[in-house]
């Protein structure tokens, strides 16, 4: 097959991935910067610690494409076998790059420790190729052509690959002048996948320009817009343009966001901009509304704490949930939601308060609460409190993590002065 020099590959090297000890999450972040940088991706490959599978997946790929990224496999142990790979590969034998070593030395006796032998394979490359230099670990990476293709082989930690990548091969991609990517991004909650798909109809006929697709995750369908091709910028931002619009006609009233930005991003940004402060009480979430809060950098401008409240006795204790309600209507109720929210707010001082408690499973439900019965409640400063029941079908994870976004979801259409809820009525995934 010719190679395609605007295709590019990753590959993922090592038996603690093709066994599920750990997770590829190197090809994620690469293909979106290659996407970025208009590359389109062809495969991702994990292959293990093995010779032979290495340099013919290698082999394969620069065949076709014109970038190919590889992690992984640069340690200095016996298992670590890319070095020899591109040697096999490129028919060179491998040299000891004497900048690298002086570089691998310097990082050892920064710690005050003097390089173990073993380390000293590290400095090796095959002689066509150039090292990338590691200044967060001892392992260099290497940039090697193989026909005329680009073969970046980079350290397999995150912490390492990343900086790596963006300070020497961000720099060295290239495409062709008139090729354009486009990418749009429209997030949306309150409608399964299939009625967003089954209103989105012909427009995600898999041979249509732009190309429009859904994914599903955690509660939010995001609608995914996407050209690739070389007609002119104008005529492209014309098709996109037009496709926004045809998106918005059929499903515009579930649309959160433009943008792939996370919902608690978008909530702290208008809190922030209305002056607001939040608070939270949860039960059944046992912090998670907190911590996607507090991931965001930047969230101690609008979002003061919060209560964690999983038994009884600290729902009444805590925030004040008077026991007689807990008692009659149980601690998944309206009247409880409410109560946290309400008792989160005064005590807080906050503008908004959210509550969430639930049946996460996988037991505790019974016929009049079914496991996934979760009630969310919203106080607010000056606007009578909403609670919202949902019935959410999933395993515990999904059901909590459904309730984080949900939760998120009713302070967005509040800070949006959306009275109609309508939408978030009793979600099932
Ligand atoms: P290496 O010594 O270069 O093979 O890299 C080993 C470590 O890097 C592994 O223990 C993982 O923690 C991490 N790692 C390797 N490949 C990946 C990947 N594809 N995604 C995320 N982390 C990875
Ligand atoms: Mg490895």
């Amino acid at each position: 097959m010719a190679r395609n020099e605007d295709l590019g590959a990753i590959v993922s090297i090592g038996d603690e991935l093709v066994i599920g000890q750990s997770l590829d999450t190197n090809s994620r972040w690469l293909s979106e910067r290659l996407t970025d940088h208009g590359i389109t991706i062809s495969e991702h490959v994990t292959v293990p610690d093995e010779l032979g599978a290495i340099v013919s997946t290698l082999r394969r790929l620069v065949d076709r494409s014109g970038v190919v990224i590889a992690t992984g496999g640069l340690g200095p142990t016996a298992d670590d076998l890319t070095r020899e790979a591109i040697s096999v590969l490129v028919h060179e034998p491998l040299i000891e790059d004497q900048e690298s070593l002086s570089l691998i030395r310097g990082w050892f006796s920064r710690s005050n420790r003097a390089m173990p032998e073993q380390n000293r394979v590290q400095a090796l490359r095959p002689s066509s190729g150039i090292h990338i230099q590691n200044d967060n670990g001892t392992a260099p990476g290497m940039h090697v052509v193989v026909g005329g293709a680009n073969l970046f082989c980079l350290p397999g930690p995150p912490s390492e690959m990343k900086p790596m990548f963006e300070e020497y091969v961000g720099a060295r991609l290239t495409r062709s002048r008139e090729r354009v990517v486009r990418t749009a991004i429209f997030q949306t909650m309150g409608l399964g996948e299939s009625e967003i798909a089954q209103r989105l109809g012909s427009l995600m006929a898999r041979d249509r320009v732009p190309l429009v697709g859904t994914t599903a995750s955690g509660g939010i369908v995001s609608v995914r817009v996407r050209y690739e091709g070389i007609e002119p910028r104008e005529r492209v931002d014309a098709l996109m343009g037009e496709t926004e619009r045809e998106i918005r006609a059929a499903v515009g009233e579930a649309v959160f966001a433009d943008g792939p930005e996370p919902l608690a991003a978008i909530v702290i940004g208008r809190l922030r901009q209305n002056g607001q402060r939040l608070s939270v009480v949860e039960s059944c979430t046992g912090g998670m509304l907190g911590e996607t809060l507090t991931a965001i950098p930047g969230a101690s401008d609008v979002f003061l704490g919060g209560w964690l409240t999983y038994s009884n006795e600290m729902k009444e204790r805590l925030v004040g949930v008077p026991s007689e309600l807990l008692q009659r209507h149980g601690a998944v109720s309206r009247e409880v939601a409410e109560a946290m929210a309400c008792g989160g707010l005064t005590r807080s001082g906050a503008d908004h308060c959210l509550s969430v408690t639930g049946i996460a499973g996988p037991g505790g439900g019974s016929p009049g609460k079914p496991t996934g019965t979760v009630w969310i409640g919203l106080a607010s400063r000056s606007v009578t409190s909403d609670c919202r029941r949902f019935l959410m079908r999933g395993e515990r994870h999904v059901v909590r993590q459904w309730s984080v976004t949900s939760a998120l979801a009713m302070l967005d259409l509040r800070l949006r002065n959306r009275s109609s809820l309508g939408l978030l009525r009793q979600q099932d995934p």
